[in-house]
């Protein structure tokens, strides 16, 4: 746990999320500012800062978190998604906590 990090907060349940799904590995919750009808965001529980920090050791928590993207776009009612992993400050990451966002519920723009 980082103590000046938002998503260990939630994941240390100091502060709420609109949590969708949760294992000892794995946390998912509603983003707070959707840029989509349905937007929610996968986040390992251990802090690793972004995806430039991951290396072999984390390759079966990154296809856990991938593999999560579909089960909970289902179970969100989502018949296509999109997901997206901003790396970095040129690369749009705010939180630096590495998680994959998951967009849907309406026909997204195309990129
Ligand atoms: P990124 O730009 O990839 O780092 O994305 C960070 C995302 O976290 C943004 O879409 C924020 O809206 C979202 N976010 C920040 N704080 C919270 C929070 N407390 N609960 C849910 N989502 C949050």
């Amino acid at each position: 746990m980082s103590a000046d990090c938002i998503f260990c907060k939630i994941i240390a349940g100091n502060i709420p999320s609109s949590k969708i799904y949760e294992d000892d590995e794995v946390i998912a919750f509603h983003d707070v500012h959707p840029k989509a009808k349905v937007h929610f965001l996968i986040v390992p529980k251990v802090h690793i800062e972004s995806l430039a920090s991951c290396g072999a050791r984390h390759q079966a928590l990154l296809g856990k978190v991938l593999l999560l993207a579909p089960s909970l776009a289902k179970e969100q009612g989502l018949a296509g998604f999109r997901t997206m992993i901003n790396t970095g400050r040129d690369g749009g990451q705010e939180v630096f906590h590495v998680h994959l966002h998951v967009f849907g519920g309406d026909q997204l723009p195309k990129t």
